[in-house]
C-alpha cells in the first residue's frame, strides 16, 4: 500500500543531507564545546557555524541567536525571562500551549494577560492589540502563523504597534521557516522562536532570536552556555543539523513555495472534479497548510479511514490530537462546532509529488463517497 505523510505541520521527516551530517558529527566529534583544547574547539566551531547559518538566513547577527531544546523551550525562555511581577502581556487565544500555558502560570504569579481572539480571516487584528495596551503592557507575544489554520499574521504592523508603544514583541515562528520569507532586519521583532523539526531538521533542538539590547533573566541556572540563558553541554550534532536545515530551507524557499502551491491547487481541483464538498477555512495562509472542512463528515472518522489507506493527516494540531472535541482554535476563529468537527488539517511539503497528491485526493474522495452512501 502506498503511504503518504501529510502532516508536515506536526513534524517533518529529516533531510538526508542533514541526517548524514549529524551522523558524521555524532561518530567523530565529542569534545565539550566549552573545553579549551582542540577537541573542544572543534565542537565549538560547529556550533558557531550553525549560529552563522541561522543568522545569515534570518537577517540578524550571530550573537542574537541562542540554541535551545525545542520551540516550546524557546517560548518559555522568551516569556518567563522578560516578565516582571505586575506586568501586563498581550497575546492571542490561539497560541501554542507553550505560550498559553506559560501565560496562565504568569497570571497565577500576579501578572495580567489579555488574549485577543482571531478575526474571521484567522488573523489577529493589530488594532485590537493597540486598543488593549495599558501602561503596564510589557510584552506582546503573537505567532507569525497559526499551526492549525495556517493564517499568517501581519507581524510588520504588529511590530510597529509594539515599537510605537515601547513594548517588547515576541513572535512564535515555529511553523514558518521554509514556508515564508522572514527578514529580521526589516521587522520590529525583539524575540523569535523556531524549532528544527518543522523544517526537515532534527527533533529536540530549537533556537531563540534575541535582539541586541533585550535583557532576559535565565529560567534555568547552570553553566554559562548560550548567553547564560540555556545551561548544559550543547547538542552539537542537533545544532549542526538545525543550521544546515535552516540554510537549505531558506536557499530554496521560492522554489519550494512554488512547488507546494502547485500541489495545493492540484489537490483542491481534484476534490472539485470528484464533486467533494469542502470548505477551505483560510485564504491567506502558509503554503501547504490546509484547514479543510468536509460538511456532514466526521473528521476523526475520516482521519482513521485515511490512515487505513496509508494517508496521515491530523484533526486539530498534533498536541491536541487524541481528542474528539472540536478544535478550540477553529472555534475561536468563528467556525461553528459542527463544521469544526468535520475539519482536518492536511499539510503538504517539499517532499510531495503529483502522484502523492493524486493518491490522497482519490483516497479522500472514495472514503467520503462511501460514507455518504
Ligand atoms: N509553536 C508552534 C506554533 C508549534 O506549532 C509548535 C509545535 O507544534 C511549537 C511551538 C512547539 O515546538 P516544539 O515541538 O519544538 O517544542
Amino acid at each position: 500500500m502506498k503511504k503518504v505523510y501529510c502532516d508536515i505541520s506536526a513534524t517533518t521527516p529529516i533531510d538526508d543531507e542533514v541526517a548524514n551530517l549529524m551522523l558524521t558529527i555524532q561518530k567523530n566529534v565529542f569534545g565539550n564545546p566549552s573545553s579549551i583544547h582542540k577537541y573542544g574547539q572543534e565542537s565549538h566551531a560547529i556550533i558557531e557555524k550553525s549560529r552563522l547559518q541561522i543568522a545569515d538566513s534570518l537577517g540578524c547577527h550571530q550573537e542574537e541567536i541562542i540554541f535551545t531544546g525545542c520551540g516550546s523551550e524557546s517560548n518559555n525562555i522568551a516569556l518567563k525571562g522578560i516578565i516582571n511581577t505586575d506586568d501586563h502581556i498581550i497575546s492571542s487565544s490561539y497560541e501554542h500551549p507553550s505560550v498559553i500555558n506559560v501565560l496562565r502560570s504568569l497570571e497565577k504569579q500576579g501578572n495580567s494577560v489579555t488574549l485577543i481572539r482571531p478575526a474571521a480571516d484567522g488573523k489577529i487584528d493589530p488594532e485590537s492589540i493597540k486598543k488593549n495596551i495599558t501602561k503596564k503592557t510589557r510584552m506582546i507575544s503573537i505567532m507569525l502563523a497559526n499551526n492549525e489554520l495556517g493564517s499568517i499574521n501581519n507581524i510588520n504592523k504588529i511590530g510597529n504597534v509594539a515599537k510605537e508603544n515601547n513594548i517588547i514583541l515576541h513572535v512564535d515562528a515555529v511553523q514558518c521557516i521554509g514556508k515564508i520569507p522572514i527578514n529580521l532586519n526589516h521587522l520590529s521583532i525583539d524575540m523569535m522562536s523556531i524549532s528544527a523539526h518543522k523544517f526537515y531538521g532534527p527533533k529536540g533542538v530549537g533556537a531563540l532570536f534575541i535582539r541586541k539590547g533585550i535583557d532576559l533573566n535565565p529560567i534555568l541556572d547552570g553553566g554559562g552556555q548560550e548567553l547564560n540563558l540555556r545551561p548544559g553541554t550543547e547538542n552539537i550534532a542537533g545544532i549542526a543539523g538545525l543550521g544546515l536545515a535552516m540554510k537549505k530551507a531558506c536557499q530554496k524557499l521560492e522554489e519550494n513555495i512554488e512547488h507546494i502551491k502547485s500541489l495545493e491547487d492540484r489537490f483542491v481541483s481534484l476534490l472539485s472534479k470528484n464533486k467533494i464538498n469542502y470548505i477551505l477555512h483560510t485564504k491567506d495562509r502558509l503554503p501547504g497548510v490546509l484547514a479543510i472542512g468536509f460538511p456532514e463528515i466526521d473528521g476523526q472518522s475520516l482521519l482513521i479511514a485515511l490512515d487505513l489507506k496509508g494517508v496521515a493527516v491530523s484533526f486539530g494540531s498534533a498536541c491536541s490530537s487524541g481528542t474528539t472535541k472540536a478544535s478550540k482554535i477553529l472555534l475561536d476563529a468563528g467556525i461553528d462546532e459542527k463544521l469544526a468537527k468535520s475539519t482536518l488539517r492536511i499539510s503538504f511539503g517539499k517532499i510531495h509529488t503529483n502522484d502523492d497528491i493524486d493518491y490522497v485526493a482519490d483516497a479522500l474522495s472514495s472514503i467520503i463517497n462511501r460514507i455518504k452512501q
